[in-house]
């Protein structure tokens, strides 16, 4: 199985509704590499209206920021990944920093939401990465072997099949630092040899691994060149259309 082209972009709490519909339209209009499969992760309060705008439009797809680990009960406030399927939203994020920091969410939690997502039939975004001190210290690729080793590892090779890896380091998010392409590559290099060992080589080769990290129109090319790189998650550029239209160009010719 070979690897997917992957743009996905992380609206974060950007975007009213309106803005969002009028993001979507001209997302829509544009001339775009029609072989790179495009993920718009929206604010829960636009996906259903967004799903009808985009529905049928190929290789445009929408997910949610985040998903609870349980279906129903008593949780106020949260959005159940069973609900995500119920509207026919096919991709989640999980584990985004900004989710780890500012809502304390760790490994052991996040192997639960993994798993509540894949029962109901999502895709899962998995995001990971170090911060600048574990970076620093050159411990960052045991630190992201952990981050996969708690949170992933449990799932069987049919599940990890349904995962997409962003590999985003927290230096690099919204602070304009970009990783280099040689720091991009070494840290998917990494993950794929862990995951072909974890499973099988097959799997490691198929397995998509997006970066994320300060993407933007001027720096996707080199990043997405990469040879273990199959693509980016973005946010800041996601919400300029031209700007992320310019990203989804980006991939380097079918060899
Ligand atoms: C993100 O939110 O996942 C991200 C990578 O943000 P930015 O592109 O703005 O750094």
């Amino acid at each position: 199985m070979s690897r997917q082209k992957i743009a996905a972009g992380n609206w974060k709490m950007n975007t009213t509704l309106d803005e969002g519909i009028e993001l979507v339209n001209n997302l829509i209009a544009a001339e775009k590499d029609k072989s790179v499969l495009t993920i718009l992760a929206v604010p829960f309060t636009h996906l259903v209206t967004l799903d009808k705008k985009i529905k049928s439009k190929g290789k445009l797809k929408l997910a949610a920021q985040n998903c609870h680990h349980k279906n129903s009960g008593a949780f106020t406030g949260e959005i159940s990944p069973s609900m995500l399927a119920a509207i026919n939203i096919p991709y989640v994020i999980i584990g985004h920093s900004e989710r780890r920091q500012f809502n304390f969410e760790d490994n052991q939690l996040l192997k639960g939401k993994v798993r509540a997502a894949l029962d109901a039939g999502l895709k899962v975004i998995f995001c990971c990465g170090e911060d600048l001190e574990v970076r620093k210290t050159n411990k960052h690729i045991l630190h992201v072997k952990i981050q996969l080793e708690e949170s992933l590892f449990s799932l069987d090779v049919k599940e990890i099949k349904n995962v997409i890896i962003a590999y985003e380091p927290i230096w690099a998010i919204g602070t304009g630092e970009t990783a280099t392409p040689a720091q991009a590559q070494e840290m998917h290099n990494s993950i794929r040899r862990m995951i072909s060992r974890q499973y099988n080589k097959r799997v490691g080769e198929a397995i998509n691994i997006v970066y994320g990290g300060s993407v933007k129109a001027s720096n996707a090319k080199e990043i997405f060149s990469q040879p273990d790189v199959d693509g980016g998650l973005v946010g800041g550029a996601s919400l300029d259309a031209k700007e992320f239209i310019e990203i989804i160009n980006s991939f380097p010719p079918e060899s």
